[in-house]
């Protein structure tokens, strides 16, 4: 390789560490928060009929507008107010790209969403953190601290957090909206595990978006696709800046047939909830500590076992979990998906096995 090949990035992509989620072959898959299982068979059969009047010679619809329309209707907001991309990581980007870039910042609080920061970096926004309290509850000192410091362009919040799993509450959404001097972004990505929705605050007098997947909940994982619910005006600045044609035929068709499943997505939610239930009763007689979720996944500390050790013991016994251990304020902490129910007894008889 001659030293030519070898160009430098921008300064700060040069410093950046990439996005670490190991893909590991393994009999049980818990480290990604995806649905255990796949879409209704009923949903496969009928978009491959769709699948076939795709006019694959075209581009697609630049204003998504069959797909738009059919989730402002599944929240009861106009489709005007629904900004779509591939996956819900793409709407972030969208965002940083759009209201962050050089000067600007973003505000997250510690420990969150890793991507939210990785995002803003790689857009060129600065990052500024703030800590939450102990138990994961955001302190509102510190938040009107970090807020009047850089006054953010954009301040994020994740409810269901991930990786924690705790639900903020509507007052403390509510008043985190009234403290910022800019955007505010909810990631729920987990919403419907979470037994309120910050898409009721939405509207076009407030400088709040709503971020939600298909990835999680709808089963669709290997689709990308992702979108937001806030203010027509907000969306129409997104639209300015989103490559012309990002968002393919297939996708499109794949989430509006998708939302003719309602029915079957409430009732996998249902029952992730009710084993959610029984997996984190289960860790409870263990010795670890166990904090509670709202989501689909369960954050633990082993109180016996190093957490990198814990980790790789699970794996040597083919479970995969997310290893947290490292992660700043996540000293020994591993995220679990809730599995089948299946997947989450081989888990608990891994954990036994190593903890007994
Ligand atoms: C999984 C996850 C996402 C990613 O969503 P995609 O739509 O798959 O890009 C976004 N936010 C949070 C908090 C997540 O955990």
């Amino acid at each position: 390789m001659t030293s030519r090949s070898r160009l430098a990035p921008r300064d700060d992509v040069a410093l950046m560490d990439g996005y670490h989620s190991p893909q590991v072959d393994v009999k049980v898959r818990l480290n990604t928060n995806e649905a255990p299982t796949p879409p209704p068979p009923s949903f496969t059969e009928r978009l491959a009929e769709e699948v076939k009047r795709i006019e694959w010679h075209r581009y697609p619809d630049r204003a998504a507008g069959a797909l738009r329309a059919a989730i402002a209707s599944l929240h009861g907001v106009r489709a005007d107010q629904v900004f779509v991309a591939n996956g819900s990581n793409e709407v972030l980007q969208t965002l940083c790209l759009t209201y962050g870039g050089a000067g600007r910042h973003v505000a997250v609080f510690e420990p969150t969403y890793a991507l939210h920061s990785h995002i803003a970096r790689i857009t060129g926004t600065g990052v500024a953190v703030g800590e939450r309290n102990d138990d994961f509850t955001l302190d509102m000192d510190e938040v009107r601290r970090v807020l009047s410091d850089v006054s953010p362009a954009i301040t994020f919040l994740c409810s269901p957090n991930n990786p924690t799993g705790l639900v903020e509450t509507e007052s403390t959404v509510r008043a985190v909206v009234d403290l910022a001097p800019g955007l505010v972004v909810v990631d729920e990505a987990y919403g419907q595990f979470a037994p309120w929705s910050a898409l009721a605050l939405v509207d076009d007098e407030r400088a709040l978006v709503v971020t939600r997947t298909y990835s999680k909940t709808w089963s669709m994982a290997a689709a990308r696709l992702g979108y937001l619910v806030g203010p027509s005006w907000l969306v129409a600045e997104l639209e300015k800046v989103v490559l012309p044609y990002h968002l393919d035929t297939f996708k499109q068709v794949a989430g509006v047939v998708a939302l003719d499943y309602r029915a079957e997505m409430d009732a996998r939610v249902a029952s992730l909830v009710e084993e959610r239930g029984r997996l984190t009763a289960r860790l409870g007689e263990l010795p670890l500590d166990v904090w509670p979720s709202g989501a689909n996944f369960v954050l633990i500390r082993s109180r016996l076992v190093d957490g990198n050790v814990l980790w790789q013991q699970l794996l040597d016994r083919s479970v995969l979990v997310r290893n947290c251990a490292s992660w700043p304020r996540l000293d020994g902490c591993l995220r679990i998906t809730v599995g089948t129910p299946e997947e989450d007894d081989a888990l608990l008889a891994a954990l036994e096995e190593v903890l007994a």
